[in-house]
């Protein structure tokens, strides 16, 4: 009987508790995203394309310490890859209340160079990605009339950078869609922000070199380059209850890069 109710009391509970997809997870800043959302108290689903060994290590060290994660593979620029694992994180955790689309990749090249399969590599993730996570969940936060939608720009979306044509374009449709999707979703309940960080330390600018990082970090006011952990704060804000009135906004992370 007592047992019996003590189950009753963590099935409850663990109903009760939001869920969140991160996708991108196993490395770099949504890595940290989802190690902060679990520890914010989310049910998190660590995505990723590759390195599917690194999500599922991150994933046993969560539920180790006591939190709820699941990885999963899929590519985010494949709709029905997608569409399976929002359904596999809704049989484990439930309808996703939160969904961070981190996902994205850059690669530097001259305009007079840039292929279409370039343009159409980096617009299937970076763009058309988000538009297959959204879709996939907002069956469920339509019907709720509540969910959480961040999305992942950078300062190169609100500036031209050169080399970046192909990824800049990328992620100011990123804050095109994230404006377009928080005035078509608000009456719904449904808030979408996103973040644009500045440079991050991680292995998408390794191929920066050192000498180049040293700069940038020199050039930032703050004197440093970003943290994943920096990036994980700003969205752990979004999607919290203290964000409840913010929506369509560009939340930049840059220490100061762009704007001082
Ligand atoms: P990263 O390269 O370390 O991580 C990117 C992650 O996305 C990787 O885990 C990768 O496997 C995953 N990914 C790539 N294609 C995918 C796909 N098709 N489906 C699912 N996952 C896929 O880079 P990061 O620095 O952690 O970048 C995370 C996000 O932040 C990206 O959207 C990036 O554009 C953005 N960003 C990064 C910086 C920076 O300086 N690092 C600055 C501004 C914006």
């Amino acid at each position: 009987m007592c047992s019996a109710f003590v189950g009753f009391l963590i099935e409850r509970f663990l109903r009760d508790m939001k869920t969140a997809i991160i996708t991108g997870a196993s490395r770099g800043i949504g890595r940290a995203e989802a190690e902060r959302l679990a520890r914010d108290g989310f049910s998190v689903c660590i995505n990723c394309v590759e390195r599917m060994d690194l999500a599922e290590e991150l994933s046993a060290k969560l539920n180790a310490e006591g939190f709820r994660a699941m990885a999963y593979r899929a590519d985010v620029s494949v709709k029905s890859e997608v569409d399976a694992m929002v359904e596999a994180v809704r049989a484990k955790f439930g309808p996703v209340d939160v969904l961070v689309n981190n996902a994205g990749i850059a690669e530097q090249c001259q305009i007079q160079d840039i292929r279409d399969e370039l343009w159409d590599r980096i617009f299937a993730v970076n763009v058309k990605g988000i538009l297959h996570t959204v879709q996939a969940v907002l069956p469920d936060m339509l019907h709720r009339k509540s969910g959480c939608i961040i999305n992942t720009s950078s300062i190169w979306g609100m500036h031209g950078a050169s080399c970046e044509s192909v990824y800049a374009s990328s992620k100011h449709a990123v804050i095109g869609l994230t404006k377009s999707m928080a005035a078509e979703l608000a009456l719904s309940g449904i808030r979408v922000n996103c973040v644009a960080p500045g440079v991050i330390d991680t292995d998408m600018v390794k191929v920066l070199g050192d000498e180049t990082l040293k700069e940038l970090a020199d050039d930032t006011p703050l004197g440093r380059l970003g943290r994943p952990e920096d990036i994980a704060a700003a969205v752990s804000y979004l999607a919290s209850d203290g964000a409840a009135f913010v929506t369509g906004q560009v939340l930049t992370c840059d220490g100061g890069f762009i704007h001082l």
